[in-house]
């Protein structure tokens, strides 16, 4: 039996079986999340009144309630009606939702409490949430560093114990990096497995909604809550996929990918051999496998992510959404004055440089280019899958770097993102598992390991947890002076 503890299975558990009233665990997190407030991870409360008053309603009906009860702290890029989503950005400072997430919805309609939203680089462009608009995160396992991102108010927000389910968006790596650097799981599904329907747009063919949770279990509960088809998203999967299946790990094929083995750290690496043992003690059979254009996989995706940025971030013109720049004449420059106030650094620079991929005469050069380097890409995971069940490489090459170490260079910015940006080019589902700690400077760092599966295989992922678990392979702790969320 999975050896972790599973706060959110037990907590809807409890208010379900009528021993823990349904808005304890609310009012559990929203004191956390006011004790917590030095970390930032959290933008904005939720006040949950609403939501527990129809959650009191419906524990009277026979319904099911998987997640009766639980608190969740949600990435500030998903919709909630009535609520702020400001991504972070000034541009979005006053924002409203007008309407909720598919996801967010999902997890509601299952008997969650949303109770805040949690803070990430702004419009989910960087891999420390110190691109956030209003003040970066702090990593509770050294508050000096940084707890990785974009979504790293969500990965603190749960690994500081505040809440026991959050949810992030993974666009290259946003989700699996920060629960890395925080010693969490974070599930990047599938392209197409949760709604975006109400996620707001980063790079649209790789922006993928996806959970934070601290043991198999619980990812498999929210997993199940949150996948499945949506007629608001038209690229969404039309297939359904169980969690909480088992897996055998004897004669599991893993192939241990070439090119994720480079420029590790010793933590990074004695990680993953002490994985690499383990699964060999449990009679998986473990082989090298190259995969040659993961060396292409960072420039690809910046060419693809940015040019898509600079489409989806068209909207914010002065005129349509959000923000105007104040006693501008004309439309030009109002979208000029509007853009250059409001969006932060990082953004703009993402905008204009998208602008220049998809420019007539440069397009060819860049964007078509980076699309059939995509293709490539795409293909040798698809050869992978052909003689492996899974592929094993690091999530992050290092531990959690110092705040403002990195953030003067973009390029080794981009670094963090090295072996995590090509499973969104693919489109292919990754899990991050926390495999242990490396000591930094007299501080213990988490570190984490990535497993991907092929198409569709989001399920395996899960269930491979779930025995890394019984293994004792997995390494989930709380950082000191936080407790463990149980009532
Ligand atoms: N760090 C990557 C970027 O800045 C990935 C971000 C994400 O997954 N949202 O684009």
């Amino acid at each position: 039996m999975p050896s972790l503890p599973s706060p959110a299975t037990t907590l809807a558990q409890a208010v379900r079986s009528g021993t823990l009233a349904p808005d304890a665990a609310a009012q559990e997190a929203l004191r956390r999340m006011r004790d917590a407030s030095p970390l930032h991870a959290v933008l904005s409360e939720v006040d949950p009144s609403e939501q527990l008053q129809a959650l009191k309603r419906r524990l009277n009906t026979d319904e099911l309630l998987p997640l009766a009860g639980v608190p969740v702290i949600i990435k500030d890029n998903l919709n909630l009606r009535g609520t702020r989503t400001t991504c972070a950005s000034h541009m979005l400072a006053e924002y409203r939702s007008p309407y909720t997430a598919t996801a967010v919805q999902r997890l509601m309609d299952a008997g969650a409490v949303v109770v805040g939203k949690a803070n990430m680089d702004e419009f989910a462009m960087g891999s420390s949430t110190e691109n956030s608009a209003f003040g970066p995160t702090l990593n509770p396992w050294g508050t000096g560093r940084v707890p990785g991102g974009s979504s790293g108010g969500s990965a603190v927000a749960i690994a500081a114990r505040l809440a026991p389910l959050t949810v992030g968006s993974d666009t290259g790596g946003s989700v699996r990096q920060p629960a890395a650097l925080c010693g969490v799981y974070g599930l990047k599904p599938t392209y197409g497995r949760i709604s975006r329907s109400g996620l707001v747009a980063y790079a649209s063919s790789l922006d993928t909604v996806a959970p934070f949770a601290l043991s198999a279990a619980d990812l498999a509960l929210v997993m199940g809550v949150m996948a499945g088809h949506d007629p608001h998203d038209a690229t969404s999967l039309s297939d359904s996929a169980e969690f909480g299946s088992a897996l055998n790990l004897r004669g599991l094929r893993v192939g241990l990918v070439t090119e994720g083995r480079r420029g590790l750290t010793p933590g990074v690496d004695a990680a993953l051999s002490r994985m690499q043992a383990a699964l060999t003690g449990a009679g998986a059979e473990i082989e090298e496998v190259s995969l040659p254009h993961l060396d292409h996989a960072v420039a690809t995706y910046y060419v693809v992510a940015m040019a898509e940025a600079s489409s989806n971030l068209s909207r914010f013109d002065g005129m349509h959404y959000a923000r105007r720049a104040e006693g501008a004449g004309g439309a030009d420059e109002t979208m000029r004055r509007t853009r250059e106030e409001f969006f932060g650094a990082e953004v703009q620079k993402r905008i204009m440089l998208g602008t220049f991929i998809l420019s007539s005469g440069y397009s060819d050069r860049y964007y078509t280019k980076a699309l059939q380097v995509r293709r490539l890409i795409a293909q040798e995971f698809v050869d992978a899958f052909g003689r492996f069940d899974v592929l094993l490489m690091p999530t992050s090459p290092f531990p959690a770097f110092r705040l403002g170490e990195r953030s003067g260079d973009p390029l080794a910015m981009y670094a963090a993102d090295v072996n995590t940006v090509a499973v969104n080019l693919a489109g292919v589902p990754a899990l991050n598992v926390p495999a242990g700690f490396e000591t930094v400077d007299g501080e213990q760092l988490p570190v984490g390991l990535q497993f991907v599966a092929r198409a569709g295989d989001d399920a395996r992922l899960v269930a491979l947890a779930a025995a890394l678990e019984d293994l004792g392979a997995v390494q989930v702790e709380v950082p000191a002076g936080y407790e463990e969320f149980s009532l």
